[in-house]
């Protein structure tokens, strides 16, 4: 059986551009309730840890540069079959290839500063959003 909980990022180009309220209006309306959020700033070496599974890929440093560039708002998100069904509402990882009306076709600049970040797993996302939440700021 699939989990209900994923966890997702808006990165900085996204945030920085002033499409957070956008993209968390496309996420209420794909059905998903907020069950933790913050806007914070990712040092190097967290950044670096949250994208460890990704060390020694050739986009691996600059993506820790980038996700460490300015802020971002990081959030736990629930719905039946939850990882899936938000991989499906932000596309695919190029938005080159992301469907119409998909949070990365509408908001990326660019493969790196795709907009936003989706659990590839229910593993996944609950390490992630352990990696940013306590259990004192979920709800
Ligand atoms: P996704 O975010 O869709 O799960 P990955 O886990 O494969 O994609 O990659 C993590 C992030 O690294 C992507 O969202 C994107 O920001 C960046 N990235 C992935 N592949 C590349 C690439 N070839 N060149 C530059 N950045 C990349
Ligand atoms: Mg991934």
């Amino acid at each position: 059986m699939n989990g209900n909980l994923t966890f997702t990022m808006i990165k900085p180009t996204a945030f920085k551009n002033n499409n957070a309220g956008a993209i968390l209006k496309m996420i209420n309306e794909g059905g998903f309730i907020i069950k933790a959020m913050k806007l914070t700033l990712l040092t190097p070496e967290l950044a670096g840890d949250f994208y460890a599974i990704h060390k020694g890929k050739p986009f691996y440093e600059s993506l820790v540069e980038f996700m460490s560039s300015g802020p971002i708002i990081a959030a736990v998100l629930e719905k039946e079959n939850a990882v899936e069904d938000y991989r499906k509402l932000i596309g695919t990882t190029n938005p080159e290839n992301a469907e119409e009306g998909t949070i990365r076709k509408r908001y990326a600049t660019s493969l790196q500063q795709n907009a936003v970040h989706g659990s590839d797993s229910d593993e996944n996302a609950t390490l992630e959003a352990d990696f940013f939440f306590s259990k004192f700021e979920r709800f």
